[in-house]
């Protein structure tokens, strides 16, 4: 089955040859895209349609999400936004929570969470373990992340769960044992939440040297709460992302620079922990590849929602709508090492998002609007 859409009046393709096009249409054959050209020249189609002048853009690619959890956390939420500080101590109260589910439960929380952040435009989207915090409990969460999407996370080193309190090296050593075979037929990915109070460098290495020897691929969650050796470790070990990056020195830009390791920018976190914001205009002045998600977790940062993270990022970040829709679909693709997403170009995946508007600036230049009208999800229409 073959679909045109005609009529684009802004295509944002990501194609350093093609930037911004008008007046444009694409043919999408199945899951791919198989023509981009003018709208007056599209060929036939089994089916058309027309986008009546609006704005098309890749799908978001939300690189970083924790999505197989239960509860939520309001009232840490509610207690924070009246003046109590955010350690991460609040991790354990999901880990409680979590433990307590139903395979069931937590299957239809995050298959409601991927949908609720599809309608906002989200086509690809990566789901973390890190509530489990057991052999048994983090191969669940990964085995339910793994029948929802093909992203999928190992943060068995989220924080040491409580009946470990006291010995952090005896949880590392079965993260990166028992606990690492276990979720490997299901993680793609593995991630440790490197910080003071969490894990440290040497803890955070040994976990992710571990993960890379059974073929994982390496993110890590850097400098978010505090300056600390994160970012420099995860360029040192060829990690495919560092998350957070909120504490930086001119060291962890200059690593950053050099190398293939992009910066995932969260700025949900932020706002749900009143905390300031990273510079992304350093980052990208210092030419950093910066991609922008949302961190969606019930303590730090509830929101599924990549046009909010834009309109922070354009307000909040310093960086410019372009440089903030790039970072949502392109820079989430280069987080996940992905060249078939978040880009139109002739055989990528068919995922698009038409906007109710004529421009990609909308999408920070009105926020809190859905602007989003029609989804195409590997070719087809939601
Ligand atoms: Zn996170």
């Amino acid at each position: 089955m073959s679909l045109a859409v005609t009529g684009i009046g802004e295509l944002v393709t990501n194609d350093p040859h093609l930037g911004i096009v008008h007046d444009a249409a694409i043919v999408v054959e199945g899951d791919r895209i198989a023509w981009i050209g003018p709208s007056s020249q599209a060929p036939a189609a089994d089916s058309r349609l027309d986008a009546d002048g609006a704005a098309v853009l890749p799908g978001f690619v939300d690189s970083h999400a924790h999505l197989i959890f239960a509860g939520d956390r309001a009232a840490e939420f509610g207690a924070r936004m009246a003046g109590e500080a955010y350690t991460g101590g609040g991790i354990r109260t999901t880990v409680a929570a979590t433990r307590a589910a139903s395979d069931d439960d937590l299957r239809r929380n995050a298959r409601r969470l991927v949908g609720e952040a599809l309608r906002q435009g989200t086509t690809t989207i990566e789901i973390k373990s890190g509530y489990g915090l057991s052999v048994t409990e983090e191969a669940r969460s990964l085995r339910l992340a793994a029948e929802i999407v093909e992203e999928t996370t190992f943060l068995g080193a989220h924080v040491v769960p409580a009946e470990y309190a006291g010995r952090a090296d005896d949880y590392v050593d079965l993260v990166r044992s028992e606990m690492l075979e276990a979720v490997t037929p299901y993680a793609k990915w593995v991630d440790v939440f490197c910080e003071r109070g969490a894990f440290d460098a040497d803890q955070a290495r040994a976990i992710l040297t571990a993960g890379a020897k059974r073929g994982l691929g390496l993110r890590l969650h850097a400098n978010q709460l505090g300056p600390g050796p994160g970012v420099r470790l995860a360029v040192e070990l060829g990690a495919a992302s560092a998350d957070h990056c909120t504490h930086l020195d001119d060291a962890d830009v200059a690593a950053l620079s050099g190398s293939d390791t992009v910066a995932t920018l969260l700025p949900g976190a932020e706002f749900s922990t009143r905390s300031p914001y990273p510079d992304a205009r350093r980052l990208l002045d210092a030419g950093v590849t910066v991609a922008l998600a949302t961190d969606c977790n019930p303590g730090s940062s509830y929101t599924s929602s990549m046009p909010f993270c834009i309109a922070l990022a354009v307000r909040e970040m310093r960086m410019t709508p372009a440089e903030a829709v790039f970072a949502a679909t392109a820079g989430g693709a280069a987080a996940l090492r992905r060249d078939d997403l978040g880009i139109v170009r002739v055989g990528a995946r068919a995922d698009l998002i038409v906007l109710d508007a004529p421009s990609h600036l909308h999408l920070a230049y009105r926020p809190g609007v859905p602007l989003i009208r029609t989804i195409l999800h590997n070719g087809v229409p939601q």
